[in-house]
């Protein structure tokens, strides 16, 4: 059976037109699929019962299953999916205001091997496919009420998007179309760790997304340390590829710095940081380390915050510091999946 989130749409015409069925009918699969946020093929009540049993026949909708919900008091909800090949991955929705913005992962585990992320401890195991991408999305969604609507996609999940590019940017398209849940481009964030060749080649898609990319050390002896991917391509590589970006989609860059304790919080982290920002159109996004259980690092003292904002504000640098959403349902990817599988492994009998 195959999964019908893997095919694009335009392919759903295809099978209809293969079925002998006239081509409204796809339109009608789509409309239950993303706008009336069908949970299977039954429901699916203006098509005739022997379309919906054939459907049924040939494809599945979901190939996950949901192996934890959890919800936070401030509207964040979570879920960690299981995979049909019994791997996790988790998914987020964020409520902030009007917007609702779901995080979502690229591949399971990650190979960038950056030391206080929760979802590279363990490597990668392999990338996501296109409808596992989609399935994340259309899952999330089903959490809203009847009065909300999905707003905002950001590729903040596990994994590194621009390492599974095609089956990335093949989702998002799916998922964005105005028949679909009809997203503009501008309203997608995808998070990169920085790879320079993947960001040229995102940029040559034609779709204006969100670039931001994950700085975290301002030089390339502590990012090195921080990033182990950053011995391969450094940080003027990187800053030039993010500045072609600009270029070619006039978007408002983002660099991202998670703030860890005494070892890249300090004023002179961020002198260093105005000096590569000061002439670029970007914001800057400061993140609080998020805690990792098993791992050395802290985020930094409400001071130390204060003064490392105060030294980039005084250069004139737009910043941001994210907010802490669903922090109690560990909530930053990773983690939750990270959680289970120590306690499985630890429960399992030797
Ligand atoms: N691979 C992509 C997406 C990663 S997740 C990237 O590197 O951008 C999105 C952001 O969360 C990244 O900036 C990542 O470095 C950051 N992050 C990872 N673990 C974190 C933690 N424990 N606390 C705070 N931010 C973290």
């Amino acid at each position: 059976m195959e999964h019908l989130l893997n095919l694009a749409p335009a392919a759903w015409k295809d099978w209809f037109r293969e079925q002998g069925e006239p081509a409204f009918r796809a339109r009608q699969l789509q409309n239950w699929v993303f706008s009336r946020r069908a949970n299977g093929f039954t429901e699916m009540s203006d098509l005739p019962l022997r379309t919906r049993s054939r459907l049924e026949e040939s494809f599945s909708l979901w190939t996950t299953e949901i192996a934890e919900q959890t919800h936070s008091s401030d509207g964040t909800e979570k879920l960690l999916l299981r995979l049909s090949d019994g791997h996790d991955i988790e998914c987020v929705l964020l409520r902030d205001g009007p917007r609702r913005t779901v995080c979502v992962s690229s591949q399971v585990g990650c190979a960038m091997g950056c030391v206080f992320c929760a979802s590279g401890l363990d490597g990668v195991v392999r990338s996501l496919t296109m409808g596992e991408i989609v399935e994340q999305v259309l899952r999330l969604d089903r959490l809203l009420g009847d009065e909300e609507r999905l707003s905002h996609i950001v590729m903040m999940g596990m994994g590194e998007p621009l390492a599974n590019l095609p089956q990335v940017t093949a989702a998002l398209k799916t998922v964005c179309r105005p028949e679909a849940l009809n997203i503009s481009a501008r309203r997608v964030t995808i998070s990169t760790v920085g790879l320079p060749e993947g960001i040229r080649r995102l940029a040559k898609q034609g779709c204006p997304y969100h670039l931001a990319v994950s700085l975290h050390a301002p030089e390339d002896e502590l990012r090195s340390r921080l990033v182990p991917v950053n011995q391969n391509t450094g940080i003027d590589a990187i800053l030039q590829a993010a500045d072609d970006y600009f270029r070619a989609t006039g978007r408002r860059l983002t660099f991202e710095y998670v703030l860890l304790s005494g070892i890249n919080d300090q004023p002179s982290h961020a002198r260093q940081l105005a000096e590569l920002l000061r002439e670029r159109t970007a914001l800057l996004n400061l993140i609080p380390f998020n805690p990792v259980s098993g791992l050395p690092y802290r985020a930094p003292s409400v001071a130390a915050l204060q003064a490392f904002r105060e030294v980039l504000e005084s250069h004139g640098i737009p910043i941001r510091v994210r907010k802490r959403k669903g922090s109690r349902i560990d909530a930053a990817c990773g983690q939750l999946r990270r959680l289970r599988s120590l306690q499985n492994s630890s429960a399992s009998p030797r």
